[in-house]
């Protein structure tokens, strides 16, 4: 197992769903994950609003890319491919500064 490897990342995840049937039992069920992934945000949020440690904020980052990597297994996509088709994309867009705060988007005005 190469920990920087994505490949035996997305195994080790793989291996989470099979160990609990996530395909048989909801777990993959999509409605149920974007909710997961809502309340991974949640706590994502709470971690910067209550100053928690950066160790809590790194833990709680894990688990939404956990859910996310489980969704591209639940949805049947290549999440890595589609990781650097969007790294190319949004590299080339504009750049404004958006009330103080930088936004790099496809402005449309
Ligand atoms: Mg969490």
């Amino acid at each position: 197992m190469d920990p920087d490897s994505w490949k035996d990342m997305m195994a080790a995840v793989q291996a989470f769903h099979d160990k609990h049937d996530f395909k048989n039992t909801g777990g993959e069920e999509l409605r149920y994950r974007i909710a997961l992934m809502a309340e991974e945000l949640g706590e994502i949020s709470a971690c910067v609003t209550k100053g928690k440690p950066v160790e809590a904020l790194a833990e709680e980052c894990a688990d939404l890319l956990i859910l996310l990597m489980g969704t591209a297994i639940a949805a049947d996509f290549d999440l890595r491919e589609h990781f650097w088709t969007k790294m190319e994309k949004i590299m080339q867009r504009e750049a404004r500064m958006v009330d103080g705060t930088i936004r790099v988007s496809e402005f449309r005005d």
